[in-house]
């Protein structure tokens, strides 16, 4: 995004001249972050397919990914919306107005009396998962992430990591993630690396199938235990989320998976399951 000119304070001053005085301090840097809300009697049409037209008191939610909610007073619903628009204009000359576009769909928004225009800086909504060792504020967990509530700090994660109670010595909490083993490090790669962790207990502990070398732990995106010999032989099997629980047909190990027993071949035709105690 382009800075405006004269930068952030100047364009609201000259876009939201009757509220600037209110608003300066709630218009914060990291606007992209930010969660819009205008509130008052408005006029609300909706153009596209069908065209509708609504009037009444209600609150206007602008998200960051430009979702348009417009609600009333009643239900959970809302009486207008646009998901992601392309386009999300305002304008504040005198009477605030808004205009967010989509697909040949149009939303606009025009207040009659306006009871508020501010703009809240937003983060996302997890559950949480301790204190940020930098500022104090709360970690939370969302699917991959765990980022700060109150500063920029962010950690991504194995999408099948489980966050743990248990702190690192950095104060940070620890993840859980399978890797032939259950592996718990901290969330921050720079402080405690899963790749190393797993690389100790598995690196050359298994022989390539085709030409007998050792597979050597490697990231290529993910993990993969490829062949010593590469290039001349170009062997290599990404690691699946899971443990490691015995040897299939083939000599890999196989892996105890949350979809079902696997080789580390997952291509691998000689996998059989462990056979059962011969009866008595
Ligand atoms: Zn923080
Ligand atoms: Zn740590
Ligand atoms: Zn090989
Ligand atoms: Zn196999």
């Amino acid at each position: 995004m382009v800075p405006p000119e004269g930068g952030l304070e100047a364009k609201v001053r000259r876009v939201f001249p009757r509220q600037y005085k209110y608003e300066a301090a709630a218009i914060v840097a990291m606007i992209d972050d930010s969660i819009r809300v205008l509130a008052g009697d408005c006029t609300v049409i909706t153009d596209g397919p069908d065209r509708e037209e609504f009037r009444g008191r209600v609150t206007t939610v602008v998200k960051p990914d430009n979702t348009v909610l417009v609600h009333d007073v009643d239900g959970y619903q809302p009486v207008a919306w646009l998901t992601r628009a392309d386009s999300v204009s305002s304008s504040g000359n005198g009477d605030f107005s808004l205009v967010a576009k989509k697909d040949g769909r149009t939303l606009r928004v025009a207040a009659h009396d306006q009871d508020g225009f501010v703009q809240y800086q937003a983060s996302r909504a997890g559950s949480p998962v301790g204190e940020c060792p930098d500022c104090g504020g709360s970690l939370v967990c969302t699917t991959g992430d765990v980022s700060c509530v109150d500063c920029s700090n962010r950690y991504s994660l194995p999408t099948d990591a489980t966050v743990r109670e248990e702190r690192c010595s950095c104060g940070l909490p620890r993840m859980r993630v399978e890797r032939g083993l259950a592996f718990d490090v901290c969330i921050d790669r720079a402080c405690e690396s899963l790749d190393d962790a797993v690389r100790e207990a598995f690196d050359r502990e298994w022989r390539c199938p085709n030409c007998g070398g050792d597979l050597r732990i490697l990231r290529r995106g993910g993990l993969i235990a490829g062949c010593e010999n590469y290039p001349e032989c170009d062997t290599g099997f990404v690691i699946p989320d899971g443990v490691v629980d015995g040897e299939c047909g083939c000599g890999l190990p196989t892996f105890e998976t949350a979809s079902g027993r696997r080789c580390l071949d997952a291509t691998c035709a000689r996998l059989v399951e462990p056979t059962a105690p011969p009866d008595p």
